[in-house]
């Protein structure tokens, strides 16, 4: 699992397009696709693993898959870390005017009300 972190990261942080192809192939070498159609949450969508496999093994194979269509469709410089100070987890950003900085609402709400904080000590202090 910190394995998959660690490539996912290394990925995120290659800063080129070539280091980024390099890095992605790396991880989808990892991943065991056996590509299925389901409709098990009542929509019909594509499992990329195969049926049953360990978690370890289901993760990794819809993580690179998953990066590798994303990066296809949105363009490598769109990869990011989230900007919340304690978080390590990255994002893909699909907004229109690459605005993006959270990986998720909870940080970016986080972040927000830690300003938010910050602005008011600062008041306080002068
Ligand atoms: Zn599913
Ligand atoms: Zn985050």
């Amino acid at each position: 699992m910190a394995d998959l972190g660690r490539r996912v990261r290394a990925v995120v942080e290659a800063g080129s397009e070539q280091a980024v192809i390099d890095r992605l192939n790396e991880l989808l070498g990892c991943a065991q696709v056996h590509p299925r159609m389901t409709n098990h949450d009542g929509t019909l969508h594509v499992h990329y693993s195969r049926e049953g496999a360990p978690a370890v093994e289901q993760l990794t194979t819809t993580v690179a898959v998953g990066m590798a269509m994303l990066v296809t469709r949105y363009g490598w410089a769109r990869l990011g870390i989230c900007a919340a100070e304690d978080c390590q987890g990255v994002f893909i950003d699909t907004s229109r005017n690459n605005s993006r900085r959270f990986c998720s609402e909870t940080c970016a709400s986080r972040a927000s009300v830690a300003a938010y904080r910050a602005r008011q000590r600062g008041q306080a202090a002068e």
